[in-house]
């Protein structure tokens, strides 16, 4: 981990997940020049109420390219299919290429007992590989790297089997204006599926409009995680922890590299330390 720019992939089971976790310390890195590169593993085929899973997998590629490109980053849609995912050798191969292709300095991902099963998929292969990764032999078309990528986990709060224990909390108000242009690229899950699997929501017609709705559900369904994290944030910020309404939160893996404390400003930028305060993302046109 010598370069001087971190090298962020984002291994997650869908389409939106990446930004909806974890588009703040994305949004930060991106400010600062780190190469991110996204993966949501799964086709997001199966998160529609109407459209058909061909056509929707399609659509929703084209989806996560727009929103990697609000970052300046590459957004990739694997094959897997939405909703059927298991830790599967094969799945656990593929990951282990591509973290000896990118060469993260940093891998984000699922923790192994969230809500969704293709999470839960998810982050098991990603420690499944995060180890062998290290090891010749395995997958041996792909030369293996020296040292294990620090992997964390974003955020959720299930209780079971453990909570959630965050190495690093930060305030992402800084950054909720790119996570929400990022997450309004996803159209066909915040303005479609969304609204219907949460109880049939209206959805405003104009497109400001939408903008701004959507921006007040995403604070709204991210607001739980400050006041169940405030003791950490009180420890970040002193008393105007107390104040901090948006949050992300970081777990560091057990199972991969762990966090040196000198490199943890180079991995987690808080979002409100960037140059000028906000992230200098370049956003070139808001969603169609
Ligand atoms: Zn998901």
């Amino acid at each position: 981990m010598d370069h001087e720019r971190a090298r962020v992939l984002v291994l997650a089971a869908h389409p939106d997940d990446a930004e909806y976790h974890a588009g703040g310390l994305l949004a930060a890195h991106a400010s600062r020049g780190a190469d991110v590169r996204i993966i949501s593993v799964t086709d997001g085929s199966a998160g529609h109420h109407r459209r058909h899973p061909r056509e929707l997998a399609v659509l929703r590629r084209d989806e996560a390219r727009e929103a990697g490109r609000v970052l300046g980053a590459e957004y990739v849609t694997w094959d897997f299919p939405d909703a059927a995912l298991f830790p599967t050798l094969e799945l656990r191969r593929r990951m282990i290429r591509e973290m000896r292709a990118f060469r993260p300095d940093l891998i984000l991902t699922h923790r192994t007992c969230d809500y969704h099963p293709d999470h839960r998929a998810v982050g098991q292969s990603v420690q499944d590989a995060s180890y062998l990764v290290t090891v010749p032999l395995v997958a041996p078309d792909a030369p293996h790297v020296d040292t294990a990528p620090v992997v964390a986990h974003m955020c959720d709060l299930f209780t079971r089997p453990y909570p959630f224990r965050p190495r690093v909390v930060f305030d992402v108000e800084p950054c909720l204006d790119v996570i929400v242009r990022m997450l309004a690229c996803h159209r066909s899950q915040v303005f479609e599926f969304l609204p219907y699997n949460q109880g049939n929501e209206r959805v405003p017609e104009s497109e400001d409009d939408r903008i701004a709705w959507l921006a007040a559900w995403y604070r709204r369904m991210i607001r739980p995680r400050a006041d169940h994290f405030r003791a950490a944030l009180v420890a970040r910020y002193g008393e105007a922890g107390n104040r901090v309404e948006h949050i992300e939160a970081y777990e560091i893996s057990e199972y991969a590299a762990p966090l040196a404390d000198d490199e943890l400003d180079r991995l987690f930028p808080d979002p409100a330390s960037s140059p000028g305060g906000v992230p200098r993302i370049r956003v070139e046109k808001g969603p169609q």
